[in-house]
């Protein structure tokens, strides 16, 4: 008893009495996290600072406020970008053929190009005040992804001026006169931009580019002046083969000091006009055969102005600052925006092929291997709209949240990635035969180009889910760094032995509750929500206690050998991701206002969550270094054994049976896809085979019986069949007729395209 009361004594004197515990806790506590802080480039600080958090420190934080995560609304569309939806939109939309675009053409028809131009589909980030349509990120998601569903050629066309590059800094940072020029030649489409950063030797550490920028003296428009002596060689710029204004990112130096004394002034951005004389122009890269432009661009000693630095000479050297902090909204939005589609095209044409193609006699959809990959189409379909919701109410609040958009760009397009295996998969030899009839192969092959783009995905995961979210997320770790980077030794000691109190005590309050909620299977969190949802608030509120504690833990053990340990960190960040992805879905499950159909969408995509976060801390604890740090960080979150299990079999066969369907379940999960009623349209003419078949499907269930009695013989089709059928009794006129229509729907829909001899040779490279 004595004893205890001394070490409550003891605690008691560390922790109230300030000059005890800054010299013998926070002083050493303090050049501890010195020692550890984790270095960091000036690059990868200014990553680090970029960008707001949002609804991902709520997670990160243990404690997350699912009411305030409720009260957030979800954004509505403006007059003006429905009228643009249902007219323009659509209007586009109709004239795509994406066979023709990408197999023929290998460009987007000049008819297209015009339209496109004409009705500002490249200025929906552009003020109106400067002729653009000024849309929110809603609606330039909604829109993007649509065009998605039709050609990723035209999307990718379309989304490359609405995302990072030129538009966006001048908006965020151009001079009056910039903006005053610029701004409206590129919302009316009199001029055409691209940006570019990659180079040869510049891919994921862009910040390593080698194309320079020397300030000198030139002559400019007749006259002597102070401008940049420029020379890059750029790689793999979308848009560049036909861009009039180049967006570049190159280095700046002032060896003869004309700007300042700053000799190595850093990373800036420019505008030049392609015209300009010295801007070559190269050739055409291309990207897994789709059409969109993407090329080279090289430049040797061009002069530029100085007043072509993007914001002007304020702006030299800023230009990584400029394009981290514009980041977020493009990486949120348009690769984002194509997996959805993926998404959305998937489950549709899977369910309806699963349901029109029969093998066995009877529906492959009926099949329960073909089920699983069903489920997986549908239920992670049900995430990658819900999370593409959720980003944009996000981005649509004015936040720049940098480690969601990071986590939505990576889990997006590799969810992207999974589906169209599924239904690849489940189509087989319809998938892989190309033709104006094949909805995936395109998709197919564009599918590594999200993985690439604004943040090549391995890159993304390992290196700036948790790298940004340990510290951008973290109650304290941020403001702690800036503490003990303060150059005022005595202030930063100050200011880190405030934040550290609040530390520990955050840090024994996660121990304390994750063991607590361990214990007793979370079942005394309070839920938001009543229902069959309300289970899952529990556990996810217990997880991201667990994250929180592990979070600590890993940093106070590894400290910057963290950022080195990628395997390790980025579990920590599937955490996060997972515990975001959920909560994408409840919110959705409610936003829809809580659809019985969407039950077992709703029930896989958590459960699958949840397993999956499982399996991360499972990698985490059997990996960490510190066996006994890992032991006990085992036995404080999972006491009991880690019970979270992958979606059941029976989940599977609900969603599969779901997406065979016709009806609101199916329209509404599937409503970005684009289709023509017509038996020759890329999706219409498995559409009407399916919506056929299901009419009609009693008709196809007597005449099963009738084969399996011996009425009617096996292996027949089309007319065959209905005469046969006819004969037999087992339909009626009437139903012959319909039978016959549904037939050869069924045929064009179980079709693939073939072309006369010579035709595919004709496409000559050499
Ligand atoms: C179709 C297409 C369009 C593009 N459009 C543009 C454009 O308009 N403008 C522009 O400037 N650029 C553009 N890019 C370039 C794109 O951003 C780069 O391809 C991307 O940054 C990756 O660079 P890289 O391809 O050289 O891969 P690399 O940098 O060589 O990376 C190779 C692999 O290593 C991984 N990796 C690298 N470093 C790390 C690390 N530290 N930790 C973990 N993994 C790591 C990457 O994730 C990747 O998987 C485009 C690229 C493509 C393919």
């Amino acid at each position: 008893m004595e004893i205890i009361i001394l070490l409550v004594v003891v605690v008691v004197l560390l922790v109230a009495v300030p000059d005890i515990r800054r010299s013998l806790i926070t002083r050493p506590a303090f050049g501890f996290f010195k020692r550890v802080l984790p270095p960091l480039s000036p690059t990868e600080r200014e990553a680090m600072q970029a960008g707001d958090t949002w609804w991902d420190a709520d997670l990160f934080s243990g404690r997350p406020d699912w009411h305030k995560f409720h009260q957030t609304k979800a954004p509505q569309f403006t007059e003006a970008e429905q009228a643009f939806i249902d007219n323009q939109l659509e209007t586009l939309l109709a004239m795509l053929d994406d066979f023709r675009i990408v197999q023929q053409d290998a460009d987007l028809p000049k008819k297209v190009w015009d339209y496109i131009r004409k009705e500002k589909f490249f200025a929906m980030i552009i003020g109106k005040e400067f002729g653009g349509l000024d849309f929110s990120p809603a609606a330039n998601s909604h829109i993007v992804s649509r065009i998605a569903t039709r050609s990723i050629s035209a999307a990718v066309s379309v989304m490359v001026p609405n995302s990072l590059g030129p538009g966006e800094l001048l908006t965020h940072y151009g001079t009056e006169e910039q903006k005053n020029y610029w701004l409206p030649r590129l919302a009316d489409g009199t001029d055409i931009p691209c940006f570019a950063l990659t180079g040869p030797e510049a891919g994921s550490d862009a910040g390593a580019i080698p194309d320079t920028g020397i300030v000198c003296k030139g002559e400019f428009d007749g006259k002597e002046v102070v401008g940049i002596r420029l020379n890059w060689s750029k790689r793999y710029i979308t848009l560049a083969p036909v861009a009039t204004v180049l967006g570049l990112a190159f280095k700046l130096y002032d060896p003869d000091g004309l700007m300042g004394e700053q000799k190595d002034i850093g990373i800036t951005c420019a505008l030049i006009p392609t015209n300009h004389p010295g801007v070559e122009t190269g050739e055409r890269h291309l990207p897994l055969n789709q059409a969109f432009m993407n090329g080279t661009t090289y430049g040797k000693d061009v002069f530029i102005p100085l007043e072509w630095i993007i914001g002007g000479k304020d702006y030299a050297g800023k230009g990584w600052r400029m394009l981290m902090e514009c980041l977020s909204a493009g990486r949120g939005i348009s690769l984002p925006a194509l997996a959805a589609a993926t998404g959305h095209v998937t489950e549709r044409m899977t369910g309806a092929y699963a349901y029109v193609r029969q093998q066995f006699g009877m529906p492959i959809g009926l099949f329960e291997g073909v089920q699983a990959a069903m489920g997986k189409i549908g239920g992670t379909n049900y995430t990658l709209e819900s999370m593409r919701r959720l980003t944009v109410t996000a981005l649509c609040e004015g936040k720049s949240p940098s480690v969601i958009t990071a986590m939505t760009k990576y889990h997006m397009t590799e969810m992207g990635r999974q589906v169209m295996d599924a239904a690849m998969d489940v189509h087989a030899g319809k998938g892989i035969q190309l033709g104006p009839r094949n909805y995936l192969g395109h998709g197919y092959m564009a599918t590594p180009v999200s993985i690439t783009v604004e943040g090549a995905n391995i890159l993304t995961r390992n290196l700036m889910i948790f790298g940004q979210g340990a510290t951008r997320c973290h109650p304290y770790v941020l403001a702690e760094m800036e503490a003990a980077s303060n150059p005022n030794e005595d202030e930063g000691l100050q200011q880190f032995d405030s934040l550290l109190l609040k530390h520990i005590g955050f840090a024994a309050g996660n121990f304390f509750g994750s063991l607590f909620m361990g214990l007793t299977g979370a079942r005394f969190n309070a839920s938001p929500m009543s229902g069959p949802t309300a289970r899952y608030y529990q556990q996810l509120t217990r997880m991201s206690r667990a994250l929180a504690l592990t979070a600590d833990m890993a940093m106070l053990v590894m400290g910057g050998d963290l950022k080195r340990r990628e395997m390790l960190s980025a579990r920590l960040g599937d955490v996060l991701s997972h515990l975001y992805m959920a909560s994408a879905v409840l919110k959705r499950y409610e936003d829809d206002g809580r659809q019985s159909g969407d039950l077992p969408f709703v029930e896989y995509a958590l459960e699958h969550h949840l397993y999956e976060t499982g399996e991360a801390f499972k990698g985490f604890f059997a990996n960490f270094p510190s066996r006994i740090v890992a032991w006990t960080l085992r036995l404080a979150i999972f006491p009991l054994g880690i019970h979270y299990h992958k979606p059941s079999d029976a989940n599977l066969q609900a969603v599969a049976k779901s997406m065979m369907e016709p009806g609101v379940t199916r329209d509404r999960h599937t409503f970005l896809c684009f289709w023509k009623d017509d038996a020759k349209d890329m999706i219409g003419h498995m559409e009407l085979a399916f919506l056929a078949m299901r009419e009609h499907a009693d008709i196809y269930k007597r005449i099963r019986k009738a084969v399996k009695h011996g009425d009617i013989a096996e292996d027949l089709s089309g007319d065959e069949l209905v005469k046969a059928a006819r004969k037999a009794e087992v339909i009626t006129a009437d139903e012959a007729k319909a039978l016959k229509k549904t037939e050869q729907l069924r045929m064009t829909a179980i079709g693939v395209d073939q072309f006369a001899p010579g035709v595919i040779e004709k496409r000559k490279f050499y």
